[in-house]
């Protein structure tokens, strides 16, 4: 097979490379866009299992991009409130967008959905999107990336973008150093039809096993849920009977939202936060969870993401090129403008998810009592609040 010449190579096809790839193309940059599934991502026909809440920085950004309309609007489930409780107190808190001027708090869609979306773009804006893509080789020049796939295709380009998720192959190529916390527990997820509307609101429970969220559908009688709890407990509730699964989550939320029922099998995914030490190495770079993954809890993995994606992007379009070809200096000084922006974005993320998860969900004695004598709960609470309003528009 041939060789492909290209200015960025981006591997991965989630929702970082994807909106990343078609920021440069839109911009005239030439683009290979590498993935392992086999299949290009195309909008499903039926409901998905993974959602993510959009802050309105994001939402933006896909405006921009020309993906947002792209979105078919009976999938989008914007929300307008959020309740926070905390179980081993009893206490609550309550916040509005209209208390922060804002149209909305942020909206679920499903990953899927999304995804499918920007490649849809990508394609149009003449990105070369690669499925199947094995790689069995990455060499590194002064001036350039070479990646070779076990089908025998090669590329090369100027840059290597490593948006391959949370067990990125390419990050283990880099040979970076990454901090690692095992949680111990897992995110139970699915989706759940509700007896009672769920209001625009997305609900989320500190409870003593760990925090369950329930997101508000754009149909008005569904959420889907993150529930993280011990290993051992998810696993068990995910081998319960959907009858004991509806029970045992409908109590968890306390009758809330009435009967809750599960409308999609449910699945489980450890969490973990994973954090690379150097996310710059050479003509290499991370983005996206192949740079960092962090708790659940707040839903703000694929915000983070985008985020990278948008700031990697402009770097990238604001840096000149000759016949197409980036300035070596230059170019390492900005990746380095982006590695430094980006990781304290990620650090302040992944200190706050620490934090809340000390607060409310440890049961170790030591940090039950230092929570007896510190904040109470609705200054927790408020702390919540204050880290969600300033999430719902920011990168
Ligand atoms: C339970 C749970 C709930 C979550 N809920 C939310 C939420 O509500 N809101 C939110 O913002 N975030 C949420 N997140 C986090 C969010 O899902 C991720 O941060 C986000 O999907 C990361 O996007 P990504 O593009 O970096 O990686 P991924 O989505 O993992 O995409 C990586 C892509 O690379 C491809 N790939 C992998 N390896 C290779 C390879 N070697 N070669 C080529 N291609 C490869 C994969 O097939 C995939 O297409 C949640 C995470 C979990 C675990």
């Amino acid at each position: 097979m041939g060789l492909t010449k290209t200015q960025v190579i981006v591997v991965g096809g989630g929702m970082v490379g994807v909106s990343l790839a078609l920021a440069l193309a839109s911009k005239g940059k030439k683009v290979a866009l590498l993935e392992r599934a086999t299949e290009p991502k195309a909008m499903p026909d039926q409901p998905t299992l993974r959602v993510s809440a959009l802050n309105e920085a994001s939402q933006t950004w896909l405006e921009q991009l020309g993906v947002w309309s792209l979105l078919p609007p009976e999938k989008l489930g914007y929300f307008q409130r959020m309740q926070v409780w905390d179980d081993s107190s009893g206490a609550d808190i309550q916040f509005s967008a209209a208390s922060v001027d804002k149209p909305n708090l942020g909206c679920i869609v499903e990953n899927a959905v999304i995804e499918a979306a920007l490649w849809q773009k990508a394609e149009a804006l003449g990105v070369q999107l690669e499925t199947g893509v094995v790689i069995e080789q990455i060499e590194e020049s002064e001036d350039d990336v070479h990646v070779q796939s076990e089908d025998g295709r090669h590329f090369l380009g100027q840059l290597l973008v490593a948006a391959d998720g949370g067990k990125s192959q390419v990050r283990a190529t880099m040979n970076v150093e990454t901090s690692f916390r095992d949680y111990e527990q897992l995110g139970v997820v699915t989706t759940l039809t509700t007896e009672y509307p769920h209001e625009g609101s997305a609900r989320q429970m500190f409870l003593q096993g760990g925090p369950l969220a329930l997101l508000p559908m754009a149909n008005p009688n569904e959420v889907s849920i993150v529930w993280s709890l011990p290993t051992l407990e998810a696993k068990a509730l995910l081998e319960q009977e959907p009858q004991a699964f509806d029970q045992a989550v409908t109590a968890a939320a306390g009758g809330r939202l009435g009967l809750l029922k599960q409308a999609m099998k449910p699945a489980a995914f450890p969490l973990k936060m994973q954090y690379a030490e150097q996310w710059v190495k050479g003509r290499m770079v991370l983005a996206g969870d192949a740079a960092h993954t962090i708790h659940p809890l707040a839903g703000q993995g694929a915000n983070l993401g985008l985020g990278d994606a948008w700031y990697l992007a402009e770097q990238l379009l604001t840096l000149g090129s000759l016949n197409g070809a980036w300035d070596a200096a230059k170019l390492q000084k900005s990746l380095r403008h982006y590695e430094r922006a980006r990781k304290t974005a990620a650090v302040k993320q992944i200190a706050t998810m620490e934090g809340f998860h000390r607060l409310f969900t440890e049961q170790h004695p030591a940090v039950r009592f230092i929570r007896s004598l510190g904040l109470s709960a609705t200054q927790r609470l408020d702390k919540v609040k204050a880290f969600f309003l300033k999430q719902a528009n920011e990168f």
